[in-house]
């Protein structure tokens, strides 16, 4: 038996956790150092708080389920980083390695200063005792592999995506530290008393016995390695201590942001903007401009970002070459707080806190210099899609677009400043209830038709209204469309009809591009038609029209059952309503390009609406149809560049979204399609897109067909066709 083996424990019959073995006595050197750590990191932790809550709103407490099984999912879960292949193989054995060690702490602790301390009873015993060595032994070897790996990736590979600081190289360094002084003082501990545990259950902490192991073939006198523990113990002491107090300010300070930023994320739907007051005249500002303008979640995600660069990864006009970075716009409303960080006179004495803190608006945000950075420039602005790809990927829930559109409105709202070509597009909306400037009936996309089309002002009530949408009304191929889910409803005996010239644009795109009074002006007017009229559901073809109608105009008093064309056709041919087919060589003038085909999926429908399906199934069910997924498909798809009211804009982009998006559908076409999704293409060739068999590239949405279909003539690739699925359905069922 040992000296001073605690005499809870009994015999050394049965494993036992000795914990403070070889420093006995030095408990309250150990928890005075913790604690002045703690009360350090929490008084930093409270400066921070103070500064994001200088933003607007309050943070949320609604829906506790929801936040709390968020956080389990993202944070504890870690479900957006495991998707990435490399960087979840690496932050889930760091993360998973040290959440077990920080676990097997707290229960060592547990053990002996509560349980044992106060009840007389040692949870470490037993076999308990034995699983719980082995199994923190194997965390750290997970967690060690992960470093080993992260090292590697900063060092060698070196991906564009990451960031590369001294922050982040300290961050390594000090968790390498961390896991190897703890491992070696495991080694020390069983060195030391391996004359007593170490057949029995010392071999239970496989990693720390056989590192002890070859210290005793070093040096077998028990009292040299005794002797080094103690040394060791205290060194990592101020090791735990230093990292307790650097997760308040290195980039560590994501383990306490990010699930805080998880737990308050928004809970509403995904493709529905705020809406801003403009009744209240007392409001004087829209938007943001200021740094105090930004809600107080916003301004915690410029604290949350972990710089992994998964949304710079997915960030089509980040491809496309534009200023646009998402990683750089959560992180430069980080900057932007510490730039005001004197401002706002957080963690000073009252008395000096008056002589710092200034009026908001002396704070602006957009165009400001820091550390030889522009922050949050017009042009990155302006380039942004509202694709969401940024936020579908941001482990921490980091609400980018919204951000982006708040800046945008700031720009039209306060300062009149959209880009030329939007402001004429503004100004057309205003004139003539479209974009376009186009004064045609919004009917005569009909006039091909061989069969009436009903109108509601003669039918009063109907099962089915058909919201055309301004491209289907005026765009000669989104006319197309109009046209084929106008046949496949007559065709299904459907009892439907349009409003015609009663419709007009409900400016959804000025909404995204700041413009919240054109939207509001022009689509309270619509929900007032639509509430004179008895439907029982509004189906429409543009993913636009459906994410608004569906998701915001609720907030305005329309409240409708909105489907998407896609989901509708599905239905009909579910039910036997229909029935296209393609099959016995059936060569009309789709050809047999309309047999093989890839699907493209609009991100207003996709990522903002879930659909990903419906548009798949209703391609599947037609015979004579075989389909590609491209490499970026469903909640990873490639936007076409045309949202955000991109469409309305000139645009620069070095490389084009529809182009690139356009190779990738072609590439898939051909049958060449990477197996990691990080190999996709990201920069159009230099060498012309050739297609080996003729295909379709199948769209649910008019602007990624204008887009795509423009990417085709300026790319000159012949031999593919772009189609919405309502041709391809409405050309099967001839
Ligand atoms: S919404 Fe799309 S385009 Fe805009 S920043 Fe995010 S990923 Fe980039
Ligand atoms: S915003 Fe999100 S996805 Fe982008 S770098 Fe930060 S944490 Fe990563």
């Amino acid at each position: 038996m040992p000296d001073g083996f605690p005499e809870i424990c009994g015999s050394l019959d049965e494993p036992c956790r000795w914990t403070m073995w070889n420093v006995e006595g030095q408990e309250l050197y150990l928890y005075s150092l913790m604690l002045l750590a703690v009360l350090l990191l929490v008084g930093r932790l409270w400066m921070r708080l103070n500064v994001w809550l200088k933003g607007q709103d309050e943070l949320p407490f609604d829906h506790l389920p929801v936040r709390i099984g968020r956080v389990l999912k993202y944070a504890l879960g870690q479900y957006r980083i495991l998707r990435d292949r490399t960087g979840g193989i690496i932050h889930g054995g760091i993360f998973f390695g040290f959440t077990a060690l920080f676990i097997g702490t707290a229960l060592a602790t547990i053990d002996q200063d509560i349980t044992a301390h106060f009840f007389d009873q040692k949870i470490l015993v037993g076999w308990f005792y034995r699983f719980y060595e082995a199994t923190l032994d194997a965390f750290t070897l997970f967690f060690i592999v992960g470093l080993a790996y992260a090292g590697y990736r900063r060092r060698v590979l070196r991906p564009e995506k990451l960031t590369y600081s001294s922050g982040w190289n300290f961050v390594l360094f000090q968790l390498w530290l961390l896991v190897l002084t703890g491992l070696i003082l495991e080694a020390l501990r069983l060195a030391a008393l391996d004359d007593f545990i170490g057949d029995t259950w010392g071999r239970w902490s496989f990693a720390g016995w056989s590192l002890a192991q070859g210290l005793l073939v070093f040096n077998d006198n028990p009292g040299t390695w005794r002797l080094w523990h103690e040394g060791m113990w205290w060194f990592h002491s101020i090791q735990v201590a230093v990292f307790i107090v650097s997760l308040a300010d290195s980039p560590l300070k994501h383990i306490i942001y990010s699930p805080l930023n998880i737990f308050f994320s928004p809970i509403r739907p995904r493709g529905k903007l705020k809406p801003l007051d403009l009744e209240d005249e007392s409001i004087e500002q829209f938007g943001v401009g200021h740094l105090t303008d930004f809600t107080v979640l916003q301004l915690m995600d410029g604290d949350a970002c972990t710089e992994c660069g998964r949304c710079q990864a997915a960030c089509p006009a980040y491809m496309a070459g534009t200023p646009l970075n998402p990683k750089k716009v959560a992180m430069d409303i980080r900057r932007a707080m510490n730039h005001y960080s004197d401002n706002l006179g957080v963690g000073l004495h009252p008395a000096q806190k008056e002589s710092f803190e200034i009026d908001g608006a002396a704070m602006p945000v957009i165009n400001l210099a820091h550390d030889g950075i522009t922050l949050l420039t017009p042009e990155a602005m302006w380039a942004c899609t509202t694709c969401f790809a940024c936020v579908q990927e941001c482990p921490v829930l980091i609400q980018h677009v919204e951000s982006i559109v708040d800046v945008r409105r700031h720009l039209v709202l306060m300062e009149g400043a959209p880009p030329d070509l939007l402001g004429t597009a503004f100004t057309n909306a205003e004139r003539s209830g479209n974009p376009w400037n186009d004064r045609s009936s919004r009917l005569d996309w009909t006039k091909p038709l061989e069969f009436d089309v009903p109108v509601m002002a003669e039918k009063k009530k109907v099962d089915v209204l058909y919201w055309i949408g301004c491209a289907g009304s005026f765009d000669p191929n989104s006319q197309k469309t109009s046209r084929a889910v106008a046949k496949i409803l007559n065709a299904a005996g459907v009892e439907w009809a349009i409003l015609g010239d009663e419709e007009q644009c409900h400016c959804e795109w000025a909404r995204r591009g700041g413009n919240e009074f054109l939207y509001q002006e022009s689509s309270l007017p619509i929900i007032e038609t639509l509430n004179g009229y008895e439907f029982d559901v509004i189906i429409t073809h543009c993913p636009h029209c459906f994410n608004t109608m569906k998701n915001e105009f609720p907030d305005f008093g329309g409240n409708y059952t909105v489907v998407h064309h896609s989901q509708y056709i599905a239905k009909l041919i579910a039910e036997g309503k229909i029935k296209p087919d393609y099959s016995n060589g059936r060569s009309d003038e789709m050809g047999a390009a309309i047999r093989h085909i890839t699907y493209h999926d609009s991100c207003y429908l996709g990522r903002y609406n879930d659909v990903y399906e419906s548009p798949r199934d209703l391609l599947k069910t037609i015979p004579g149809v075989q389909m590609v997924e491209m490499a970026r498909s469903k909640d990873r798809g490639l936007c076409c560049g045309g949202g955000g009211a991109q469409v309305w804009m000139e645009t620069h982009q070095h490389d084009p979204v529809n182009q690139i998006r356009l190779t990738e559908a072609v590439n898939a076409l051909n049958g060449d399609v990477p197996y990691d999704v990080a190999d996709a293409v990201r920069k159009v060739p230099e060498t012309p897109v050739k297609v080996d068999k003729p295909g379709t590239v199948a769209t649910a949405c008019p602007f990624c067909t204008i887009m795509l279909d423009s990417a085709q003539q300026s790319m000159q690739i012949e031999d593919i066709q772009i189609r919405d699925v309502a041709e391809i359905v409405a050309e099967g069922i001839k």
